[in-house]
């Protein structure tokens, strides 16, 4: 595959990064399994603390070893960790890791979270979300581990864990959608999924170790999990989570070309997109069919395989900048699946500012049909907004 792949550009920093997300993802998955009826009907969000932290050590440990003088640009730090209070939480993290296999110290293991909460831009970085859409993982839906390789502002290596996304695609995945259950039993009439397996640029995953067995992966959401990936000019692929060493599938974004025929996926927080005004969008397209709605980058992944056409992040809160660790692992995967990633306006995305997205406002991920049109309609609606205190200011907006 060296020659349609340019294997061997990023060999190292993949193989490293398949590694790390793989351990953080099944770390992820064995605290949510075990998260009980009882500390869900109390929205107890100590799992999700104890997730994101494990999550963090663990990538934050392999890719710091590897690649000492890469800053990662991360979400967590570790400061309430190392209090005394928290003693139990540190231990929690520290059996998660056990059961990968990984035995630390608790001040090893805040050590390895404080490699991650870098802010800076650099010419070569990492940026990491260890659990993207908290709220998901709390409702046992879907979140993802994010984990991608910037250099001079160019997303050049991408990954997203997500436990809870069948490798098959298809729209029926079990816990693909919110719980409104409309996103279940329907494909995507474009899916456009190659179903022979492809060698991809994937180096040898000799290096992955197995969890113990009994441990991270079985019960309520063994069945499922998928890791995507992609490298600048290398294509987008997806490996089972649950058996790493599998022949990776390339994946592709929908060819569909029809608006009315199209599907998009959108945030389940609407404090996170305005989803009336995606609605607006979409009626104005002609789409009909309801938005599949999940948290997390589990969305790019869904549009770069061609379960949905778009993926439409609208601007819920004004003046919000959206991080860099919430888009990078999902931005390559969909452009290197074939799809077109902006901002609302168009804008191709900067990831040169530092730890925020700086210079753009939301998020349009489609597939290369239908992007300029989605973009064209959302033009037209933010143009009739009569004041800024309407639903949301475009960037540039002004007073009609
Ligand atoms: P999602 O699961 O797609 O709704 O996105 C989850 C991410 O939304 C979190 O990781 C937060 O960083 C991010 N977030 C928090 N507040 C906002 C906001 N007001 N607008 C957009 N994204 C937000
Ligand atoms: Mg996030």
């Amino acid at each position: 595959m060296a020659s349609q792949c340019q294997a061997g550009r990023w060999d190292v920093e993949l193989a490293v990064a398949l590694d790390a997300v793989w351990a953080a993802s099944r770390i992820c998955r064995d605290v949510q399994a075990k998260i009980s009826a009882d500390v869900f009907e109390k929205e107890d969000r100590s799992p999700v603390t104890v997730a994101d932290f494990a999550s963090q050590a663990a990538i934050c440990r392999l890719v710091g070893d590897a690649f000492p003088r890469d800053p990662i640009i991360g979400e967590e730090e570790s400061g309430a960790l190392r209090r005394q209070e928290n003693g139990p939480f540190l231990e929690r993290v520290l059996d998660e890791l056990r059961a990968m296999g990984v035995e630390a110290s608790g001040e090893q293991a805040c050590d390895w979270i404080d490699r991650g909460c870098q802010k800076n831009f650099a010419p070569r970085f990492w940026t990491l979300d260890p659990i993207d859409g908290t709220k998901g993982f709390l409702r046992r839906e879907q979140y993802a581990v994010s984990l991608a390789l910037i250099i001079d502002g160019r997303i050049e290596v991408a990954l997203l864990g997500c436990p809870n996304l069948g490798v098959e695609g298809g729209a029926a995945s079990a816990t693909l959608s919110h719980s409104d259950g409309r996103g279940q039993g329907e494909g995507s009439s474009g899916s456009s999924r190659e179903t022979q397996r492809q060698r991809s640029p994937r180096p040898s995953p000799a290096r992955l170790s197995s969890p113990k067995s009994g441990g991270p992966g079985e019960g309520e959401f063994g069945a499922t999990g998928a890791i995507f990936y992609a490298t600048r000019g290398g294509g987008a692929w997806v490996v089972p989570l649950d058996d790493p060493a599998a022949p990776p599938a390339r994946i592709h974004c929908s060819h569909q070309a029809n608006a009315a025929e199209s599907r998009f996926c959108e945030s389940v927080e609407s404090s996170h997109t305005s989803t009336s005004l995606a609605a607006r969008v979409a009626q104005s397209l002609g789409i009909a069919r309801p938005p599949l709605r999940m948290d997390s980058q589990a969305k790019y992944a869904i549009v770069a395989r061609g379960d949905a056409e778009i993926y439409m992040r609208l601007p819920a809160k004004y003046g919000y900048k959206e991080k860099i660790w919430d888009h990078a692992g999902g931005v390559l995967v969909v452009e290197e699946a074939g799809g077109v990633v902006s901002d609302v306006e168009g804008r191709p995305l900067e990831f040169n500012h530092g730890y925020q997205l700086e210079a753009n406002r939301g998020i349009i991920a489609a597939n290369r049909e239908l992007h300029a049109k989605v973009i064209a309609a959302l033009g037209e609606i933010y143009k009739t907004f009569a004041a800024p205190q309407g639903p949301l200011p475009a960037p540039g907006w002004k007073p009609s």
